[in-house]
């Protein structure tokens, strides 16, 4: 179908409009190429146009554009995300959220913010009052709000909170709808579930209140083992003892440790390590509960160098990833709960080479349990396919991110509730299409 693109930018005016090719080309994409499946299928999608809104009025405005051209629209927040979540199927507008970057206010356990906020920004400001965010991805620095949201599931402080799924981890949304008037809904409680994690098909979120946790000064530690299920039990010690405060527990298996290159004088050769964040003022119990584990303490860096020089975080979560890829580009991974260390000790042993092991403890439905990002040697689509379904048969389950379909990811079952509020607010099926299969095979 031909779009008149001129009368559309003639209708935006006054909003930033984007539209020479090289930029659009950086706009279209995220960092869905960490998966080679999604590689072949994502790297010629391109949108049309990109908009950078301020306000949620302009948001308005983009919205009934879209619905009076009747082209897709798709949120963009960091383009951090690596399932091509707001990578554009069909061409049209994205809308970038990062000129929206307003806090509204902070108050104890609780704040308010636009949804273009990046997290490091927004934790610099709430940690002068002695908060900050329950949770954060290992891509803190640049990754905004709102996208962690509509595309993320968890990280850093998951081992205390859980997951952002979890009831009581987003309070309230503002969003846009895509209806022939478009408008502004407020939803809250459990009413947020219709647009958290829906990867921006359920409305664009203009406002968020998301509650805090107590900011601990963190120290972040590197202890290593002699041992890979050595480090993996001191991993769950730690993660079972309620009475250190920790934020942080990430385990790697030898040669994991070789790909981080920036802490190679603290990762000696053929050893396992764990990187850690742990409140300073637990570090005495923390020391007998190393000394009990057989692990040598190689690094420490005192809560207050936390914004000097390089943090553990980023060599953590899908950092990890990043890192194994610098090395060797022909890497991937996969997102798994094990659920127990037996599974894990399955399949270290079982795939040796092939799949190496990456462990990130976190809480989920009360318990804590070993989940894992592990780094795997990709030969072809069937092999890795394989893998998946050699660890659903034993148990463990896999949120594959080797696919840009919502549900094929760590869903599994079409969401009704989603797929009712997209048909109230979305009846055009404009926002992100193609993503969410419960729309597709209505
Ligand atoms: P984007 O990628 O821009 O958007 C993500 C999705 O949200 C898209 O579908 C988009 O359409 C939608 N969206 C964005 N803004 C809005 C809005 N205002 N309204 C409605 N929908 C919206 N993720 C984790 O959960 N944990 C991790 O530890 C983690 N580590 C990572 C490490 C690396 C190296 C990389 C590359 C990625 C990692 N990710 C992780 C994925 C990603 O970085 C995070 O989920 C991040 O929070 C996404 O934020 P973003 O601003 O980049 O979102």
């Amino acid at each position: 179908k031909l779009v008149d693109w001129d009368a559309i930018a003639s209708e935006l005016a006054g909003i930033e409009i984007i539209r020479e090719s090289s930029q659009i080309t950086k706009l279209s994409l995220d960092y869905y190429h960490f998966s080679p499946v999604l590689q072949q299928t994502l790297c010629d999608k391109r949108a049309d146009l990109v908009v950078r809104p301020t306000n949620e009025a302009e948001v308005l405005r983009v919205a009934a554009v879209c619905v009076k051209y009747q082209v897709p629209l798709t949120v963009r927040g960091a383009g951090t995300g690596n399932y091509g979540q707001c990578i554009p199927l069909s061409g049209g507008i994205i809308l970038d959220t990062t000129r929206m970057h307003g806090i509204r206010w902070i108050k104890p356990g609780l704040a308010c913010v636009e949804p273009g906020v990046k997290l490091s920004a927004f934790d610099k400001q709430a940690r002068e009052m002695g908060w900050e965010l329950r949770m954060v991805p290992s891509t803190y620095r640049t990754a905004t709000i709102g996208g962690f949201i509509g595309g993320g599931s968890g990280g850093i402080g998951s081992i205390t909170y859980g997951q952002l799924r979890d009831r009581g981890n987003l309070h309230a949304v503002r969003v846009v709808t895509l209806e022939d008037e478009p408008r502004v809904l407020e939803l809250r409680g459990d009413e947020v579930q219709k647009v958290n994690h829906a990867y921006g098909t359920n409305g664009i979120i203009t406002e968020l209140e998301i509650p805090l946790a107590p900011a601990y000064a963190w120290a972040e530690i590197i202890v290593v083992f002699d041992d890979f299920m050595t480090a993996a039990r001191f991993g769950e010690a730690l993660a079972h003892s309620d009475g250190l405060m920790k934020k942080l527990i990430s385990i790697h298996a030898w040669p994991i440790p070789s790909y981080f290159t920036a802490l190679k004088n603290y990762l000696p050769e053929n050893k396992h390590c764990a990187l850690l964040m742990i409140a300073e003022s637990c570090l005495e119990p923390f020391q007998d509960l190393v000394r009990e584990n057989g692990g040598q303490v190689t690094y420490q860096k005192p809560a207050q160098e936390a914004s000097k020089g390089t943090s553990l975080v980023e060599f953590t979560w899908n950092h990890t990833t990043l890192h194994a890829r610098s090395a060797d580009p022909s890497l991937t991974y996969l997102q798994t709960f094990f659920f127990t260390l037996e599974r894990v000790e399955h399949f270290y042993h079982h795939f040796g080479d092939e799949v190496l092991m990456h462990l990130e403890f976190l809480r989920t439905n009360g318990q804590v349990i070993p989940g894992g990002l592990q780094v795997v040697r990709y030969t072809t689509e069937e092999r890795l396919n394989e893998i998946i379904h050699y660890h659903e048969e034993k148990g463990a389950f896999i949120a594959n991110p080797h696919t840009y379909i919502l549900e094929d990811g760590g869903m599994k079952t079409v969401n009704v509730e989603q797929l009712k509020f997209k048909e109230q607010i979305d009846p055009y099926g404009l926002l992100n299409p193609g993503k969410m299969r419960a729309w597709l095979e209505r």
